[in-house]
C-alpha cells in the first residue's frame, strides 16, 4: 500500500490545496493530510480550527485521512507508514522553498523522498495569504475557497 502526507498550515484551505489533495488521493492508496502545528506561524485560525475545517471539507474522500501535526515531517511520516511526502507547486517562487526543505527532509531520512504537483493555471495565483487578506478587507472570498470555507471566516472576522 503506498501512502503519502501532504502537510501545510491551510490557514485556511484553499481551492488550490483542494486540486493538489484530490490528485493526490489518486497517486496514492492512502492520503494524510497533516495540518501542521506551528508556534512561531501566527495563524488567523488555531491550529484545532484548522484541523476541523480541513477535516469537513475532505469528509466525503474515503482514502483521505487528516491528521495534526506537532512532529517534525519525516517522523510522522515514518511513524504514519508513508513513504512519500506530497507537494503543490505554483510558481518559480516556490522552487527555492521546496528544494531547500525537501534536501533538508531528505537528509533526515533519505527513505522519505518528495513528489510534488504543478497546480492547476486557475490556482496559481492563490494562495492562503491573499485568501486572508481578501476577507480582512471586505472581499468576496468565495471563488477562492470551499463555500464551508467562505463561511468560517465570515464568522472569525465578526468576533
Ligand atoms: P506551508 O505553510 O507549509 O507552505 P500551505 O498551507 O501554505 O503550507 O501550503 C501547503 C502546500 O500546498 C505547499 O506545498 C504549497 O505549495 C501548496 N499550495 C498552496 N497553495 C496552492 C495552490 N494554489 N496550488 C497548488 N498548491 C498549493
Amino acid at each position: 500500500m503506498k501512502i503519502g502526507y501532504y502537510p501545510g498550515s491551510f490557514d485556511p484551505i484553499t481551492f488550490g490545496h483542494l486540486d493538489i489533495v484530490s490528485r493526490g488521493a489518486h497517486l496514492f492508496d492512502k492520503l494524510y493530510v497533516a495540518v501542521s502545528v506551528n508556534p512561531s506561524k501566527k495563524t488567523m485560525f488555531s491550529d484545532k480550527e484548522r484541523y476541523d475545517i480541513v477535516k469537513e471539507v475532505l469528509k466525503d474522500m474515503p482514502n483521505v485521512e487528516v491528521v495534526l501535526s506537532q512532529k517534525l515531517t519525516v517522523e510522522h511520516c515514518k511513524l504514519l507508514g508513508a513513504t512519500h511526502i506530497l507537494r503543490g507547486l505554483r510558481a518559480v517562487t516556490d522552487y527555492d522553498y521546496e528544494f531547500q526543505m525537501t534536501n533538508f527532509n531528505r537528509k533526515i531520512d533519505h527513505e522519505i523522498d518528495t513528489v510534488f504537483l504543478m497546480t492547476e493555471g486557475q490556482f496559481s495565483f492563490l494562495s492562503s495569504s491573499s485568501v486572508r487578506e481578501l476577507a480582512y478587507f471586505g472581499g468576496d472570498v468565495t471563488p477562492f475557497v470551499p463555500e464551508y470555507v467562505a463561511k468560517m471566516i465570515a464568522q472569525k472576522l465578526k468576533k
